[in-house]
């Protein structure tokens, strides 16, 4: 079996036992991603020989008997709108494309304490707006499973990359379900940690109050490994937890015995059939482990989408601001005046999608719409959070689709009200600031992949990762390669 094939746990205990290096695990992983680039897509930057040189640095530490944990030596790739000091951080947009970051990212500098070489940057939606990976300026990134479809997004990149066995493991960005939604359509585990478990300092803003990091891998295990890593105090980001997560892997094979589970009656209505199917089936597993599954109901949260497209975008329009051609970005050459600057700067930089969003938010928090608009969103939200912290008082975690169907050809192309229907079943956790769980669990009728989505109560994380265990456990979808 080749190296690439392995788990990162696996390769975590081959790190351990020295019966490979850092060195080699990474001039695999480099092989890889060049292999599967040209029909994928997945990467927008690979640095070859920074990478190599922290695996060095690691086999070094590991052969004084200095190493850093379990993750020391693993290469990682983030999305590209994690900053890693003096690279490249484009959000594939054509605003950021020359961006430079200033610094690392809070994550970024985990990854390093941690020993992880980063390996690149990764495919997204323009400045993470989207569901498809394929508003990037850098082209789309395609599905391993099926290269006509797309492989989800904003997070695509990552999904496609861990899918097709170029990364043990990935960085996404979550603001409203971008990497719950690509980990559904890839075959992998995305997981949407909840709101202020891990820092936002250094990953550029799309709505401030529902962006989150978070892990992607192709197990659970590998993915609670990673959670570890990220969820620590940052006190600069003044809305993230003061004390570290602890050990998300233990207890993790405690099974489900009792454990009191709610089928999200909603969502399931929402989703075609070969994915309510999938969702059922997933229940049923539950049961047959010794977890009681009861019906929940949040009839409010169809409304959901509603809230999730008014403060998104208002936020967005409050973040983006910056992206002027002065103070970040593109500039347009030759403006007449300051106006004509900002316009054509903001015009030529700026994707369609985007640009879309910024218009609503601008108006939607305009005097005289203020009110009419964004308050309601802001009150809404409170109701979402109320009513599905009521259905968590009675089970520990929510069982439901991920998104109505698998993926989706690259050529649909949705209009806004379709692109804002496209992440009914995510927008929840982000707006409760609950954690998240995609769940690779079995194919279509067509070979595509199908995910069940987990949310739990907020910084029970250790609870999704238990139920998501023993379901893989059960019914190991993830070994199912992709047949690039
Ligand atoms: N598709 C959603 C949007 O465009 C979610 C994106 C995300 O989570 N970054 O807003």
């Amino acid at each position: 079996m080749s190296l690439n094939e392995l788990t990162l746990l696996e390769l975590s205990a081959k790190l351990s036992d020295k019966t490979t290096s850092s060195v080699e695990a990474t001039q695999a992983l480099l092989a890889r991603i060049a292999q599967t680039q040209p029909p994928l897509n997945a990467f927008i930057s690979v640095d070859e020989e920074g990478a190599l040189k922290a695996a060095k640095a690691s086999d070094e530490r590991r052969s004084r008997g200095e190493s850093r944990g379990p993750l020391d030596g693993i290469p990682i790739a983030l999305k590209d709108n994690i900053f890693v000091e003096g690279q490249k951080t484009t959000c594939a947009s054509r605003m950021l494309k020359d961006f430079v970051a200033p610094m690392d990212a809070a994550v970024t500098t985990q990854l390093h304490q941690a020993g992880m070489p980063i390996v690149g940057k990764l495919n997204m939606d323009d400045l993470a707006m989207g569901s498809s990976s394929a508003s990037s300026i850098f082209g789309a990134t395609h599905n391993p499973y099926a290269l006509g479809h797309s492989p989800g997004g904003s997070s695509g990149g990552g999904a496609a990359a861990l899918a097709a066995r170029a990364s043990w493991a990935a960085l996404g960005s979550d603001t409203g379900g971008s990497i719950r939604q690509p980990a559904s359509f890839c075959n992998v585990v995305g997981l949407k940690p909840s709101f202020g478990r891990v820092s936002r300092r250094g990953v550029v803003g799309y709505a401030s109050s529902l962006d989150q990091v978070g892990p992607m891998a192709r197990t659970v295990k590998d993915t609670a490994l990673l959670l570890n890593m990220l969820a620590q105090p940052d006190e600069e980001d003044v809305l993230c937890r003061t004390e570290a997560g602890g050990d998300y892997t233990k207890g993790i094979e405690g099974g489900i015995g009792g454990m009191r589970i709610g089928l999200w009656k909603e969502s399931l209505g929402w989703a075609e059939p070969e994915v309510a199917a999938r969702v059922e089936a997933a229940a049923k597993a539950c049961e047959k482990l010794g977890a009681k599954v009861v019906e929940v109901s949040c009839p409010l949260s169809r409304l959901g989408p509603l809230a999730y497209a008014i403060i998104s975008s208002a936020e967005a329009s409050s973040n983006l601001a910056r992206l002027d051609g002065i103070r970040f970005g593109y500039a347009h050459r030759g403006a007449k005046n300051l106006r004509e600057l900002y316009f054509k700067s903001r015009g030529e930089g700026l994707g369609r999608a985007v640009k879309n969003k910024l218009v609503l938010g601008t108006f939607t928090l305009s005097y005289g719409h203020y009110e009419e608009f964004f308050v309601k969103a802001a009150k809404l939200r409170t109701l979402l959070r109320e009513e599905v912290a009521q259905a968590l008082k009675g089970v520990e975690v929510v069982l439901g689709p991920v998104a109505s169907t698998p993926a989706f050809p690259l050529d649909f192309s949705p209009t806004p009200a379709q692109s804002a229907d496209l992440d009914k079943h995510t927008v929840l956790a982000n707006l409760a600031g609950l954690p998240a769980l995609s769940l690779p669990y079995g194919f279509s009728a067509a070979g595509l992949p199908i995910g069940v989505h987990l949310m739990g109560r907020a910084f029970e994380e250790a609870a999704l990762l238990r139920l998501a265990y023993a379901l893989e456990q059960d019914s190991p979808s993830f070994q199912k390669a992709p047949g690039l």
